[in-house]
């Protein structure tokens, strides 16, 4: 019999990351230190076989001040939703308590990825309210190297982002995010798709 527990659900980060959340430096100034400091919580994802290979980072846009990093826990929390994008959003609007973090009265928040956002956090990104979108790569490289799939996204998804007033940079430390899904890539660790994705 299903008990009240079994009616609620929740995600958390793995002990080592919010560990290092608590030791983040009060600043990261450039994006490409903001990429780093997200790539190396990918990276250490792998390492510690606590979820995919993926991070993401929220950022306040002008300051640089991290919110919180995020990494992916679909297999942990055995959560097809839990990528690192809607980890991430979700803790910094708990934090922030809003579930908007483009409100009026908040400064504006940026969201650091290790690649493009998948179909469903691409959704995420725009209902979040970040008004900056960084990712260290686009395309089929991802799903390439470590056979993961990000689902149909149109072609214009940047131009639609911009639109909604979202500006987007692409490649930032393009040759270091590759490095850590090869990494991923050669672990042996496990690719999540539903139906082990398309065939
Ligand atoms: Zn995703």
């Amino acid at each position: 019999m299903a008990t009240s527990n079994d009616y609620s659900f929740s995600l958390t980060l793995p002990a080592w990351a919010i560990n290092e959340n608590k030791n983040l430096k009060p600043t990261y100034e450039t994006i490409e230190d903001r990429m780093r400091e997200v790539l190396r919580f990918a990276r250490r994802n792998t390492e510690e076989q606590t979820g995919g290979p993926f991070a993401a980072g929220v950022f306040e846009l002008d300051t640089g001040r991290p919110v919180v990093i995020g990494v992916n826990r679909v297999i942990p929390h055995l959560c097809s939703s839990a990528h690192a994008e809607i980890v991430a959003l979700s803790l910094a609007q708990k934090q922030l308590q809003t579930f908007d973090l483009g409100a009026p009265n908040v400064p504006a928040h940026q969201l650091v990825v290790n690649w493009r956002p998948c179909a469903m956090c691409y959704g995420a990104t725009i209902w979040s309210g970040i008004t900056s979108l960084v990712i260290a790569g686009a395309g089929c490289k991802v799903e390439d190297i470590t056979g993961f799939d990000e689902g149909p996204l149109r072609d214009n998804w940047q131009e639609e982002l911009e639109q909604r007033g979202i500006s987007v940079t692409v490649g930032v430390c393009h040759e270091e995010a590759l490095a850590g899904l090869r990494y991923f890539a050669n672990s042996g660790a496990p690719v999540y798709n539903a139906r082990q994705g398309p065939s």
